[in-house]
Order: C-alpha cells, then sequence, then structure tokens
C-alpha cells in the first residue's frame, strides 16, 4: 500500500512537471504567434488601409484567421470611430464572438485583444508616413492552449492511474504468485520445526520451475531428515532392547544373589542346627563355648556349662521303638528351650545329651538353675512315655581353662549324678551339692 502511494506521488509529482513545462511552451507559442501576427498584419494592412480598399482589408484580416488562436480582427479608423473591415471565426469554433457583438469589444477575460498601428505604406511621403490611417485590433484565445492543457492534463492523469492499476495488479496477483509458494514453503518448514518426526509429508510441487526446484531441495532434506530419524530410531530401539536385556539380566542377577544369600543363610543355620530338635548342634556348641572362654580370658567374667543326660533312655527305644525315642529328645530340647534364659545356649551335645552354655553364670547359680531344670524335665509328661527324669552335671570355667577341660568336669559331675542314683544334679570340683528334690534358690 506504501509502494503504490509513493508511486502514485512520484508520478503526480512528474505529470505536474510535465504539464507545467507544457504550459511554458503553449504560452511561448502563443506569445510567438500574436507576435508574428501584429507583426505581418501591420505591414499587409498598410497599403489596402491607406487605400481604403476594404476587400483587401477583408482579406488580409481573413489571412489571420489560420491561425487557431485568432477568433476576431478588425480595422477600425485611427480615432476608432469608423470600422472599415472586420473579420471573425464562427460562432461554432470555439470560444468566438456572438453575433451581434460590437466587434472587437473589451476583453472578455479569457481572450486577448491586441493593437497594432497601421501607417501608410513606405513609398508615401515620410512626413505622411508618422500620421496613423488605422488600428487594427487583433482577438486572440486560449481556447486551444486550454484544451491542449486539459487534454493533457487528462491523459498525466490517465497515466497515473493506469500505472496505479498495473501496480495494483502486479501486486495483487505477481505478489501473491511469490508470497503464496513462500508461504507454502514456510507453512511447511514451521510443520517440520514443531513436529517430532512422525508427520514428515513431502511438499506437492506447484507446476513452477523456479519455486518447483527450492521444492524439491526441501523435498531432498526432508528425505534425508526421515532416513536420518528412522536410523536414530532403530538405534535407540536397539538401545532400549539392549538396556532392558541388562536390566533383566540385573535383576536376574539380583534375584540369584538374594537366592544365594537366603541359601547362605539357610545353610549357615543349617550347618549350626541339630537336625532331630531344632536347637543347636555340637559343632556350634564347641564354637560359643570358643568365644565363652575367649571372653573369659580376656576379661575375667564368668560362665557355667549345664550337661543333660536323659535317664534310661535306651529302654525308651526298646520298649516304643526308635521314633518314639526322638520324639522323647524333640520334647525334652523343647522342655530345656522353655526353662532357659535368654542368655543361655541349648545344643543337642549327642545321642539323648544336651549342653548348656549359661553365659554371666557362676557356680552357684548354674547349680541352683540345674535343680530348677531337673525340677522342670521331672515334672513334665512326655507324649508317649509319661515321666521322665534327666541327670545333670554343672562345671564353672576356671583359670586357663580348655574345651575340652570344662566338658570333662561336667562329664565326671553327670557320671556322678548317675553314680548316686540318676535325676540328680552334681558339680564338678565340688563345694556345690545339690540333692534330689530341693528347691532351686533364686529362679
Ligand atoms: P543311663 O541312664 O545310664 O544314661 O542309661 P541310658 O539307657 O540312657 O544310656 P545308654 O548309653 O545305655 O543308652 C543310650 C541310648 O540312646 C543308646 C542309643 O541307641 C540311644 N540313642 C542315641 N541317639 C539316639 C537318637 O538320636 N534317637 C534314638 N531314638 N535313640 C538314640
Ligand atoms: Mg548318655
Ligand atoms: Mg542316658
Amino acid at each position: 500500500m506504501l509502494f503504490i502511494v509513493a508511486t502514485t506521488t512520484t508520478l503526480g509529482a512528474f505529470a505536474v512537471h510535465r504539464q507545467w513545462l507544457l504550459r511554458q511552451d503553449l504560452e511561448q507559442r502563443f506569445e510567438r504567434t500574436r507576435a508574428e501576427v501584429l507583426e505581418g498584419l501591420a505591414q499587409s494592412l498598410a497599403a489596402p488601409a491607406w487605400a481604403l480598399n476594404v476587400g483587401i482589408l477583408r482579406t488580409g484580416l481573413e489571412s489571420t484567421l489560420i491561425h487557431p488562436e485568432v477568433t476576431e480582427a478588425c480595422v477600425f479608423s485611427p480615432d476608432r470611430q469608423e470600422i472599415y473591415a472586420e473579420v471573425r471565426r464562427a460562432a461554432s469554433a470555439g470560444r468566438a464572438p456572438a453575433p451581434g457583438a460590437p466587434p472587437c469589444a473589451a476583453d472578455n477575460g479569457h481572450d486577448v485583444l491586441a493593437k497594432v498601428t497601421i501607417y501608410p505604406p513606405d513609398d508615401i511621403d515620410p512626413e505622411r508616413r508618422k500620421q496613423a490611417i488605422g488600428q487594427a485590433v487583433i482577438r486572440f484565445t486560449h481556447d486551444n492552449m486550454q484544451k491542449t492543457l486539459r487534454a493533457a492534463m487528462v491523459q498525466g492523469v490517465t497515466e497515473v492511474a493506469a500505472i496505479d492499476v498495473a501496480l495494483v495488479l502486479l501486486l495483487t496477483f505477481g505478489l501473491r504468485m511469490v508470497f503464496r509458494p513462500l508461504g507454502h514453503l514456510r507453512g511447511a518448514l514451521f510443520e517440520l520445526a514443531s513436529s517430532h518426526g512422525d508427520h514428515l509429508d513431502e511438499l506437492a510441487r506447484l507446476g513452477r520451475t523456479e519455486f518447483d526446484s527450492v521444492i524439491d531441495g526441501f523435498n531432498l532434506v526432508l528425505r534425508r531428515l526421515k532416513l536420518i530419524i528412522a536410523q536414530r530410531t532403530e538405534a535407540e530401539m536397539r538401545a532400549r532392547a539392549a538396556i532392558q536385556a541388562s536390566n533383566e539380566a540385573f535383576a536376574q542377577i539380583q534375584a540369584t544373589q538374594a537366592e544365594l544369600v537366603e541359601k547362605n543363610r539357610q545353610l549357615e543355620a543349617l550347618s549350626k542346627t541339630d537336625q532331630l530338635t531344632g536347637v543347636f548342634n555340637r559343632r556350634h556348641l564347641n564354637e560359643v563355648l570358643g568365644s565363652a572362654l575367649e571372653r573369659a580370658r580376656c576379661d575375667g567374667s564368668a560362665f557355667s556349662i549345664i550337661l543333660v543326660d536323659v535317664d534310661r533312655f535306651k529302654s525308651v527305644n526298646d520298649t516304643h521303638g526308635h521314633q518314639a525315642g526322638d520324639q522323647v529328645l524333640i520334647e525334652m530340647a523343647a522342655c530345656i528351650l522353655e526353662a532357659k534364659r535368654a542368655t543361655d545356649t541349648l545344643g543337642r551335645w549327642g545321642g539323648e545329651e544336651f549342653l548348656l552354655i549359661c553365659a554371666d553364670t557362676g557356680p552357684q547359680d548354674a547349680v541352683l538353675f540345674a535343680q530348677a531344670l531337673r525340677n522342670a524335665l521331672s515334672e513334665r509328661d512326655f507324649s508317649v512315655t509319661g515321666r521322665m527324669t534327666a541327670s545333670l552335671g554343672v562345671a564353672s570355667v576356671q583359670d586357663g581353662d580348655t574345651i575340652h577341660g570344662m566338658i570333662s568336669r561336667a562329664d565326671e559331675a553327670l557320671y556322678r549324678s548317675k553314680k548316686h542314683g540318676r535325676n540328680r544334679v552334681e558339680y564338678a570340683g565340688g563345694g556345690v551339692e545339690a540333692m534330689p528334690g530341693e528347691e532351686p534358690r533364686g529362679y
């Protein structure tokens, strides 16, 4: 729009300038014509005016009408009281004077009245030639000049208008022919920029060579891009599958590891558990004994052990069968577990013998606890055999003690329990004696 306004203004300025030049030219021509007419008239009318030959005067005046600028010509007497001859253009031709109007009347504002004084011809006495013999008046009109100027102006306006129309058409259709394909391309580029590579449609050709070559180039880039995206997608899928596989493998390893840890825990538990009774086995009892001895060596802390042997167990096997014997052992272990303190460790030492390791327990307390345990065992009703008893041997840790030494002393005390009639508690090393049926102290 701005372009059209600027072009129109420029063209308009050119047209005005051209009009001004034309006016200058026409005015100069008008002045030249007027000068020529007046000069020629003064010469040609001298003789007929001297002779007052009206016919020739008219002929002379008529010759001025060949100029389109002249509409009327008259010859008056010098005092302008009498008119000798007069010619005028037909009323239909331009701005000719109206019929009946006084000859060469005053200027009507549109025309120019030019006057020239007529003197006698050259062959007359020079003294007479100084006196005027007539006056010629010529009416010049600007009509033709105005017409020419108007026509030029119309032409100028028409040209500017035509150029404006051409410009509008050019901008409307020509630029649209350029901008529409560019908009087409721009839209495709924006779509491409905002897409994730899933909708990359190639651009259709427009059937116009200069744009189609650009579109072909664009489509080529698009195809290359699609290829790169496809390759990248495939690589991503492969990487994802690899990550998935490695995650699964890792999960599998973790599961296997957890399984192994659990198996190890079970194995470790099994390795320290007696299969029949569920209490600790001899191997673990040896480890706990070793640790307790080490601790006693380090900080001088006391601890005791109680060896429990079922009385006349062989007869249970013999009478009720081996399985019944097993059941007695299971129930015996459960009974000792119920009676023992949280800090005590119970295990099966072998056959029908159980070993209790009593942490932080001196001889007196150990014997008292052994008596309480003996009571509990003797008062229990076993499922197959009813009442059962056990003999107990107690030993407490001594300076420089060993596992073997402690076990031997407990075994010796146990032997004495058996020897003295069973269902008894004996302490290894003497000084602490307990009789069957004696109430425990402190338990
Ligand atoms: P005492 O009162 O002198 O201890 O006599 P006892 O019969 O209890 O002792 P003895 O050493 O004569 O017999 C122990 C029996 O225990 C012999 C063996 O067959 C039996 N025995 C050992 N281990 C097991 C076991 O795990 N299950 C069963 N049912 N019997 C066992
Ligand atoms: Mg035994
Ligand atoms: Mg026994």
